[in-house]
């Protein structure tokens, strides 16, 4: 019976067929840093990936498609999107994307409050989609919640991280400018991208206008100038078509599909299993730890057994959080390593709902050559060194400028004139967004449906996620603050949004398993091993204490090789 986890099959070959050093659950951004760590250590290591296979280039099929080769030029038909309302809602999901995107109906949740959940199932998961924006935690970021009391003190320093940030940038490349700033500290870069007229002068006439901001050129999972660790890789030089959602045939940008995957796979350690859906972790009663987990195959619905010495959930935060409710034993019957209650609760996420547009006079006469991946952004100003306002946290800012068509005198949208104008180029516009640090709070919690289950008879999730009056607090600073910021920029025609949007849009959902010092308050120790589990470590989203402002992905790698490395060492000696 399809779903029927009862009938447990540990295939033909036997157990000994099915067991590892190590398992990994998901192959996206976290879960290939994982595999990468492992196998390079000489780990046998099976991934776990419950979407479709997807091979570097191969599977890339629109990825050098021009908009004319697209039935809808590149737009997503209105029943589409209509039969897909949280999938289309996100920017990147267009008929160029789709097939790496989750739509709403084959995989459906339960949405007690409103939570967009965008998703990737498929070997590479969000890396082959992410918008590679790549920025360090500082030491503000991570002590944050000890020195103000919002969330849990973090295990770790940034002086713990930095090394493994380091790690992680000179092998995924990333490109950017040497700061120096103590808010924002620099990754190893590679060159960074130039910024365009409009964006360059916004910047420089705000930097001028404020002594406590620094606004600087965006940081990025880009190619700018490959070193030899990239060329091994298979990778080549960022091309600027900023069509990499489609997946890059340069291997341009980072994605765990052109990089972490590809390297673990040519070191002979790594068995990649995709198809395959992790319906729990097993937990032996008698050995007090994890031995493997449970598969139920995406086609067959048939279940397989398979074991090893440690585990690392990467399943992406939601799902990480998923897998482990759902699994039970004798001695966590509420989920694994769920004695105090707390797995599923203080999940938290980015409010990107304030943006603005406006004009920036001049220019004219001036163009960009090329589609940059990045434009510019202005760090956290707010609360890094003290309290200081009457909102928790702050709020990154991500500046876009750029230039298209004229829109004719913007009243009358039909006729000659307009059409003529179309063929000239308009003014420059800036974009801003912002990108607020949001506070992991128990109520916004993850909780497992008593009575739907998937087609895979597992549990739906239910998200019980909604902002609160500090977000509003946020948001308002930021709508005050960008529009002024603009203003002294000399822009004009400032306009602010605010979008609304549910809580999830933003694709950076963290927390539910979080890290911390002490076992009743938390879940995870310092390398991200369960305390009262140790043999099962969990890297993604899932394990983060706070969010801070920053772009994530780039701290869920650091950690997932710091955490890979220990568990390596421990295994040496005879710990796990
Ligand atoms: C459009 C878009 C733009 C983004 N922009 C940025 C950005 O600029 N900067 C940034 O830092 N982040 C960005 N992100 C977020 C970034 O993609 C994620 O933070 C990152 O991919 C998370 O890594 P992960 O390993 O946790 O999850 P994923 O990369 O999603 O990988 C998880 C994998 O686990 C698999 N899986 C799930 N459940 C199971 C199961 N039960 N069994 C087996 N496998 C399972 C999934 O299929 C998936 O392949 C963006 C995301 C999107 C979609
Ligand atoms: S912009 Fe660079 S990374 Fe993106 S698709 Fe083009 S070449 Fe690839």
């Amino acid at each position: 019976m399809p779903g029927d986890t009862t009938k447990v099959n540990v295939n033909s070959g036997g157990a000994a067929q099915n067991t590892f050093d190590a398992i990994v659950i998901g192959s996206g951004m976290s879960g290939g840093w994982a595999a990468k760590e492992l196998c390079d250590h000489g780990l046998k290591t099976l991934v776990l990936e419950r979407g479709k296979s997807v091979t570097h280039i191969k599977d890339y099929p629109t990825a050098t498609l021009n908009p004319w080769d697209f039935p809808h030029r590149g737009e997503m038909p209105l029943n589409v999107t209509k039969e897909n309302p949280v999938v289309a809602r996100c920017y990147a999901f267009s008929e160029a994307s789709q097939h790496f995107f989750v739509k709403d109906k084959e995989h459906p949740y339960v949405q007690e409050k409103p939570f967009d959940w965008i998703r990737g199932y498929q070997v590479g998961g969000k890396s082959l989609l992410w918008a590679r924006a790549t920025q360090r935690w500082s030491k503000f970021d991570f002590e944050g919640p000890g020195r103000d009391g919002y969330a849990v003190e973090w295990p770790i320093t940034y002086e713990e991280i930095a090394p493994w940030y380091s790690h992680v940038e000179i092998f995924a490349g990333i490109s950017g400018n040497y700061d120096r700033l103590e808010t924002l500290p620099d990754s190893e870069f590679l060159p960074p991208w130039q910024l365009n007229c409009a964006e360059t002068d916004v910047l420089q006439k705000i930097n001028a206008n404020y002594k406590d901001r620094n606004a600087i050129v965006g940081r990025c999972a880009h190619l700018t100038e490959p070193k030899q660790i990239h060329l091994d890789q298979g990778r080549g030089q960022c091309q600027a078509r900023t069509l990499c959602e489609r997946g890059c045939p340069y291997g341009g940008y980072f994605s765990s599909v052109s990089s972490t995957l590809p390297w673990a796979m040519k070191t002979g350690h790594l068995t990649l299993r995709p198809d395959s859906v992790v319906h729990s972790v097993i937990y032996d009663d008698k050995k007090g730890k994890a031995s493997g987990v449970r598969v139920i195959d995406a086609k067959t619905k048939q279940s397989t057994d398979y074991f090893a010495k440690i585990i690392f959930v990467n399943a992406a935060c939601l799902n990480s959080n998923l897998v482990l409710l759902n699994s039970t034993s004798n001695r966590f019957p509420n989920g694994l390593g769920n004695d105090n209650g707390l797995l599923g609760k203080y999940v938290a996420f980015h409010n990107y709902r304030g943006t603005m547009t406006a004009i920036v006079p001049g220019f004219e006469d001036k163009y960009v050559y090329g589609r940059k991946p990045v434009g510019g952004m202005l760090p956290n100003f707010r609360n890094v060194r003290k309290q200081e306002t009457d909102f928790q946290r702050g709020y990154m800012v991500h500046f876009y400028g750029g230039r298209g068509r004229a829109w004719g005198n913007g009243q009358n949208e039909i006729g000659g004139e307009y059409k003529d104008s179309m063929t000239e180029l308009g003014p420059w516009n800036m974009f801003m967004m912002m990108q607020g640090e949001t506070i992991p709070k128990e109520s916004n919690h993850l909780r497992l449906s008593k009575d739907q289950k998937d087609e895979w008879g597992i549990p739906q999730l239910i998200t019980s996620i909604a902002y609160d009056d500090n977000d509003e607090k946020v948001l308002k600073d930021f709508l005050t603050q960008g529009a002024e910021m603009l203003e002294k920029a000399g822009c004009k025609y400032i306009s602010t949004n605010d979008s609304k949007q549910a809580p999830g849009l933003d694709i950076h959902e963290m927390g539910g398993v979080r890290m911390g010092k002490d076992p009743k308050t938390s879940m995870l120790n310092k390398w991200n091993q369960f305390h009262n589990c140790p043999n099962v470590f969990v890297t993604d989203g899932a394990c983060m204490t706070s969010t801070s402002t920053q772009n994530p992905s780039l701290t869920f790698m650091a950690i997932t090789a710091r955490a890979a490395n220990h568990a390596v060492e421990e295994l040496k000696k005879g710990n796990l």
